[in-house]
């Protein structure tokens, strides 16, 4: 693995200023993309600026996020969960709680009314534990937009009900039979249907992934969640929090997080990468905490790679983090050292589920229980007048059969 250069220097407007026109968070970011998805990569660009700058739109998306998702999500305090630890007290942003069950459908919504704007009939997104699908299947259906899902065949079959959700609201979901049939393969064929359909084609990708401008809206669109938080907690506990922690897949239910907080510097923030079976290759899905500067899917940013530069298999069990890279600006706020990032294990993350699920009557999704295995240990750690908020990413009844069926195979548990 190649050790990260030195920090880029920090922009002149502070660390959220970025990315620049060029889409660089730092030197990472970017565009790189055949040159027929250049013009609709600007033309994205110029419709995300006007529609900022337009409260009608802005008014829009607010009113769906309040009555379609159900926002602002609560902030609860986790009184068991804080008593077990002995420590700081531990929060939960609950995004579990909106429409779907998870952070995704903030994206999802504000991408699709980008796309009525651009006159694009067509959504087309990939997706890998099914979330960001349904999430997807979900907007185009309140909107009236045809949609295709790329999905790798092997999670076709691991997430048999996400795939019946999106069918049911009139998604049509195509499997993937190439490369490892996962996450990686989906996002490439995705692509493919983008060169050859753009005109008419909106492609919503479901992470802070991709070339420029997507890691930029998609944060933006996710933002809502730290906004909420920061005014939660003025409101709640009276102060900013000590620490906030997230899950990192491709980073957006973190960038979201974090966004709103990264010029408070006070608050410390950590992302939590899947450390899955071990820290050797394959083994894991933590491209900071293990990978090395290289291009994925159009842009620059840590990528888990061989010496040739081959994209590394990865490993996870939750499939939502089961991918070899990770959003731009998450490197830029790696190497700035802004955020902290750090991974757990398959085994410290299972074990976090079964303690949220008993003593918080919460299933978090498997995803979130890595951030939730940090927090706890970390709690442990601190005094009682400190507080740690987790982003509650999304909610794990997806995942009871999967951990049931780990649990049978292991011959024990109590599954
Ligand atoms: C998709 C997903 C993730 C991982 O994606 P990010 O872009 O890193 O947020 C995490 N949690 C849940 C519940 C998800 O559905």
């Amino acid at each position: 693995m190649t050790p990260p250069t030195a920090a880029p220097p920090l922009p002149a407007g502070g660390i959220a200023q970025v990315p620049d026109v060029h889409g660089r968070f730092g030197r990472f970011g970017g565009r790189y993309v055949p040159e027929t998805l250049s013009a609709a990569l600007d033309q994205l660009t110029a419709a995300y600026e006007e529609a900022r700058a337009d409260p009608a739109f802005q008014a829009e998306l607010d009113q769906l996020l309040a009555a379609f998702v159900g926002r602002p999500t609560p902030l609860l305090f986790a009184k068991r969960l804080t008593d077990y630890a002995g420590g700081a007290q531990i929060w939960l942003k609950r995004e579990d709680l909106g429409h779907t069950g998870a952070h995704k459908i903030n994206n999802t919504l504000g991408q699709a009314l980008l796309a009525i704007r651009m006159g694009k009939s067509r959504i087309i997104a990939e997706t890998g534990a099914g979330q960001h699908g349904v999430a997807t299947a979900t907007a185009c259906a309140r909107f009236g937009l045809d949609c295709v899902v790329y999905m790798g065949s092997e999670d076709v079959r691991r997430q048999e009900p996400n795939v019946r959700s999106m069918k049911m609201m009139g998604a049509e979901v195509r499997p993937v039979e190439s490369g490892s049939r996962t996450l990686r393969d989906a996002i490439n064929e995705a692509m493919r249907d983008w060169m050859g359909s753009v005109e008419t084609t909106h492609y919503i990708i479901g992470s802070v992934v991709g070339p420029h401008p997507f890691p930029r809206i998609v944060r933006d669109f996710q933002s809502v969640i730290g906004r909420e938080t920061l005014a939660f907690c003025r409101k709640e506990i009276g102060r900013d929090p000590d620490c906030v922690v997230a899950c990192v897949g491709g980073g957006s239910n973190a960038a979201g997080m974090f966004y709103p907080l990264v010029e408070h510097a006070s608050i410390r923030l950590v992302g939590v990468e899947a450390g899955g079976r071990s820290g050797r290759p394959g083994d894991h899905a933590a491209s900071l905490s293990f990978g090395s500067p290289g291009i994925l899917h159009g842009s620059l940013s840590y990528v888990l790679q061989d010496g040739d530069g081959q994209t590394a298999d990865v490993h996870s069990v939750s499939a939502g983090l089961d991918y070899p890279g990770v959003g731009p600006e998450h490197a830029w706020w790696h190497d700035t050292k802004r955020v902290e990032y750090t991974s757990v294990t398959d085994t410290a993350a299972l074990a976090a589920f079964d303690l949220v699920a008993r003593r918080e009557g919460i299933l978090p999704a498997l995803e979130t229980s890595h951030a939730l295995a940090w927090a706890v240990e970390e709690a442990a750690r601190r005094p009682a007048s400190e507080h740690i908020v987790v982003c509650l990413s999304g909610r794990g009844e997806k995942d009871a059969a999967e951990i049931a069926r780990l649990r049978a195979a292991a011959g024990g548990g109590h599954g």
